[in-house]
């Protein structure tokens, strides 16, 4: 069945930083991409986007690597 979890995105979601998981709520009109982490000053990602998901995938294998490395 390819019945993944379907997330409704509800009002405009969250936009999150990539490197410290600082979450914000996304504004209409504003893409995530254009706002800044308060705290380090990197770019923030729409949470769920393709992006995001990439991020998630990469953060996995790192972590599947390092119990590997034994
Ligand atoms: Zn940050």
């Amino acid at each position: 069945m390819a019945g993944m979890a379907r997330q409704t995105m509800g009002s405009g979601g969250y936009c999150i930083c990539p490197k410290c998981d600082y979450r914000a709520p996304h504004q209409r009109g504003v893409p995530c991409q254009e706002q800044r982490c308060p705290h380090c000053g990197a770019r923030l990602m729409r949470e769920g986007s393709y992006h995001h998901q990439l991020l998630l995938e990469k953060r996995k294998q790192k972590s599947e690597r390092k119990d590997e490395g034994n």
